[in-house]
């Protein structure tokens, strides 16, 4: 289930919140814009499989940037298109005034309303394979967001992280690691010179449960094991800079940072569990 709760209620997720503040959001991802992290922040749906009805919903939120996979998500069933009803969402994009691209060197259309820049029918090719870097879709996309006064909201996922991780590929771990690191660092070189923007690297989930168990700084040689091919139960660290970042760490639960995120914007009540009152009130 994406932002709904477990009766079928819409729960407004961070980015709704930005826009209805009149901030800037944008979303990008390496898989499909409509697969279940960027869905969780620009839609809601009782069903992550129903990515044609995550692909509506980032239409009706007005998403300013969307960059990644899942144009055939968009389109309809005929060609490269695969919805169900039919419907054109790229050409309904198009009226709202959003620049509509399939190509990475048309991203930088300027004087457009918003950008939908769906780069592959489906996940984008692996890092190593892409002629971009998650760098450079991040530049863009803070290039065009940091022109509202009024600030901005964007997620960027490293998604392919956890698919070379479910293929236990350690190799392919290590390439989309560096991919996604380019993209932290073009995040926090914004918030240094900009000064008031909070910055948090975190995973939805660690991924087979990879492990150092034995090895040499000698030689420079890691032995690592894999424990499956699944989402684990492992902690996962989270990362931050910025204003309240202080309010992010030691152990917490993954809801309670989009409530400090909208704390940062003065939402003292977002969330339907406030389970991370006990920081703030510190
Ligand atoms: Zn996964």
């Amino acid at each position: 289930m994406l932002s709904v709760t477990p009766d079928g209620t819409v729960a407004k997720t961070i980015l709704e919140l930005a826009k209805e503040q009149g901030k800037s959001a944008g979303l990008i991802a390496t898989s499909r814009i409509t697969h279940a992290t960027p869905a969780a922040f620009g839609g809601h749906c009782a069903a992550r499989e129903d990515e044609d009805e995550i692909a509506l919903w980032m239409l009706a939120n007005e998403v300013d940037v969307l960059i990644g996979g899942g144009r055939r998500h968009f389109l309809p069933d005929s060609g490269t298109g695969k919805r169900t009803d039919d419907l054109n969402l790229l050409s309904k994009f198009e009226k709202l005034g959003w620049a509509v691209t399939d190509s990475f060197d048309a991203l930088t259309t300027d004087g457009s309303a918003g950008i939908c820049g769906l780069l592959a029918n489906s996940h984008l090719p692996p890092a190593v394979n892409r002629e971009y870097t998650l760098q450079d879709l991040t530049n863009e996309a803070i290039r065009r967001l940091s022109t509202n006064p009024r600030g901005f909201f964007l997620m960027v996922e490293g998604s392919q992280i956890d698919f070379a991780a479910h293929m236990n590929d350690e190799v392919r771990v290590v390439e989309e690691l560096l991919d996604f690191e380019g993209a932290v660092a073009e995040a926090f070189e914004f918030a240094k010179a900009d000064g008031n923007t909070l910055v948090v690297v975190v995973a939805d989930h660690e991924t087979g449960g990879l492990a150092i168990v034995g090895g040499s700084t000698d030689s420079n040689e890691a032995e690592i094991a894999w424990a499956c091919n699944e989402h684990t139960g492992s902690p996962v660290v989270v990362y931050s800079y910025g204003p309240n970042s202080h309010l992010l760490g030691a152990h917490m639960y993954l809801a309670d940072i989009p409530a400090i995120i909208a704390l940062s914007w003065g939402e003292t009540q977002f969330g339907p569990e406030r389970k991370c009152l006990f920081l703030l009130s510190e």
